[in-house]
């Protein structure tokens, strides 16, 4: 990917702040911001529109998610979450609300949105680095503190 047209972002000391336009899907582009920052570790916190929202929820008796495709307008009101390690790579921990036509939110885990107007977010980073191990027990990648 090259960030040409479809994300641009501004560090001020320890944030960042980040548009991601239309027709770019999130969790990549923030990914790709993370990378190309060398972000270990910090949160963020954005709100826009998408119309393709894939969120997860976690059957916590099968450790898996199930994962359900949400389309149309919807805005994101907000999306939340952790940026740390994995294996050596970035790994964003991300959970968002959106809104439907009717007003009604519903949310979960984000697994991908496709942004259909903006995306605007603020990334606070923290120096320092923090990885994750898998816990067999609940089925999730805990962080290793
Ligand atoms: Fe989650």
């Amino acid at each position: 990917m090259d960030d040409a047209g479809y994300m641009n972002y501004k560090r001020f000391d320890n944030k960042v702040v980040v548009r991601i336009d239309k027709g770019e899907e999130i969790v990549d582009a923030l990914k790709t911001i993370c990378k190309k920052l060398d972000i270990k570790l910090g949160s963020i916190v954005g709100i826009g529109a998408a119309d393709k929202v894939t969120i997860g929820l976690l059957n916590t008796k099968t450790k898996k998610y199930q994962s359900k495709e949400f389309t149309g307008d919807h805005e994101i009101a907000p999306l939340i979450g952790n940026i740390t390690l994995m294996n050596g790579e970035v790994y964003l921990h991300l959970h968002v609300t959106i809104c439907n036509v009717e007003h009604k939110a519903l949310g979960g885990h984000l697994t991908s949105a496709v942004v259909s107007a903006m995306f605007e977010g603020i990334i606070d980073i923290i120096e320092g680095q923090v990885t994750r191990e898998y816990n067999d027990e609940v089925g999730l990648n805990l962080l290793k503190l």
